[in-house]
């Protein structure tokens, strides 16, 4: 068989510890005999984040920028064990805050459904998209506790040096507590073209919900500037790719979720998104099942595990374990970029190519071959446990 060609290559972002394994396992097996896979490689690998400063992530982020799609590995985010660890010059930053923050990106994870795997919820028989916003609010707030006595007010002074006061409470006879928070037009907008954008991209509607009828102003604010971006750039988009723009009241919004098949995508204030995806992904079984896209409103796409780096399963294969270690995540992570890479260059071979694998692994797990994790959750009768590398010769074998 001829090998898949590629036009533009991919960024890749290589990373840390167990799911660095799983990477290079996940190409050897089941990319480079059937891709010639072009990449543009950067070692996001905390090694390499440490001698370069951590230019490295910036670059990777730049470059995807530049060609549009990545594909990145869990990483590291240094804390001061880690400092210690890998004999740090500093506590590197989070890279996937460094590299959001430079595309201007919204997360969006879904699940991935398997036979076998059955949602604690049932009903949902289709994934659910959770896209955080993942600036301000209660993240970036400014909190106080207050002594009785105090009058407690917010101040907003404008560009003439013109007070706007507002009380915020009287504290006359007790002790209290305050608090101050923010977001801006700018970043709400984007975080509204990219959910726009990532609906259709996936043809599902789209649901956002926020407290508008308590938080006349604040939540009010994120209401007002989804449907106006919604009526003036989307509406006749959304008609014509036969999805909707739901928006109704966040607990509305849970009572809704709870009691529906799935298959949409949710965006979610960033407190919302917080809560709202734990739950969502505890419910579908598995975090090793959870994939993740970041979506910038310029429609750049970075895709990756919802998880970490499976420092537990890493330092056992140090010590020459077997492992049993889920790479479901970051083999859809790997399809994701190289289907969208298909449709960006109008490659329908690739496309094609990410369908096959995406079928073979999960036609794989639906025989009863599976990892660790999923065996606790399969209800199928005839499972069978199998390690890192076994799983992934076994989808080589159906691909
Ligand atoms: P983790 O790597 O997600 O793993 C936590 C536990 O979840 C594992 O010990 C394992 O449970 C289970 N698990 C997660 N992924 C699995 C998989 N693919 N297959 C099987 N089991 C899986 O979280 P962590 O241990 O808290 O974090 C480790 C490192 O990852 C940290 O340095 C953190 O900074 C980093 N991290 C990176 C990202 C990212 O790059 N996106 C996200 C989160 C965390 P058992 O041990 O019970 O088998
Ligand atoms: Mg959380």
């Amino acid at each position: 068989m001829a090998k898949i060609q590629m036009k533009t290559p991919l960024v890749e972002m290589d990373g840390d510890e167990m799911t660095r394994v799983i990477w290079k396992m996940i190409k050897d097996i089941l990319i480079l005999p059937y891709v010639d896979l072009k990449t543009e490689y950067y070692d996001l690998g905390l090694e390499y984040r440490n001698e370069t400063n951590d230019q490295v992530t910036v670059d990777s982020a730049e470059a995807t920028k530049r060609l549009g799609v990545a594909v990145k590995c869990a990483t590291i985010t240094p804390n001061a064990a880690r400092v210690e660890e890998y004999n740090l010059k500093e506590m590197w930053k989070s890279p996937n805050g460094t590299i959001r923050a430079i595309l201007d990106g919204t997360v969006f994870r879904t699940p991935i459904l398997a036979k076998g795997i059955t949602p604690y919820i049932p009903t949902w028989t289709k994934p659910i998209t959770i896209a955080r916003h993942a600036y301000g609010d209660v993240y970036k707030n400014t909190e106080m506790q207050v002594p009785a006595g105090s009058k407690c007010e917010l101040v907003c002074t404008d560009k003439d040096g013109n007070e706007i006061r507002s009380l915020i409470h009287n504290f006359a006879d007790t002790d209290g507590i305050i608090q101050g928070m923010h977001n801006t037009d700018k970043s709400i907008s984007s975080f509204a073209r990219s959910c726009f954008n990532f609906a259709l991209d996936k043809k599902q509607d789209l649901w956002f919900a926020s407290k508008d009828t308590i938080s006349k102003k604040y939540d009010h604010r994120f209401k007002d500037i989804f449907g106006e971006i919604f009526e003036a750039e989307y509406k006749d988009k959304f008609e014509a790719a036969g999805i909707t723009y739901f928006y109704t009241l966040i607990d509305d919004a849970v009572a809704r979720v709870v009691r529906s098949d799935g298959g949409y995508i949710w965006a979610c204030k960033n407190y919302d998104g917080d809560v709202m995806s734990d739950m969502v992904a505890t419910a579908y079984g598995s975090l090793a099942m959870m994939t993740s896209v970041l979506v910038s409103p310029e429609g750049v796409y970075e895709y990756e595990a919802a998880h970490g780096t499976v420092q537990r399963h890493y330092y056992k294969h140090l010590k020459g374990e077997p492992t049993s270690t889920n790479s479901v995540a970051t083999l859809f992570a790997w399809t994701g970029a190289l289907r969208k890479r298909g449709e960006l260059d109008g490659t329908p071979e690739l496309c094609d190519f990410a369908d096959r694998l995406e079928k073979a692994t999960l036609q794989t797990i639906e025989d009863g071959i599976m990892t660790g994790d999923l065996y606790l959750l399969s209800t199928l009768e005839n499972k069978q446990k199998v390690g890192t590398e076994e799983f992934l010769i076994a989808v080589a074998e159906r691909l």
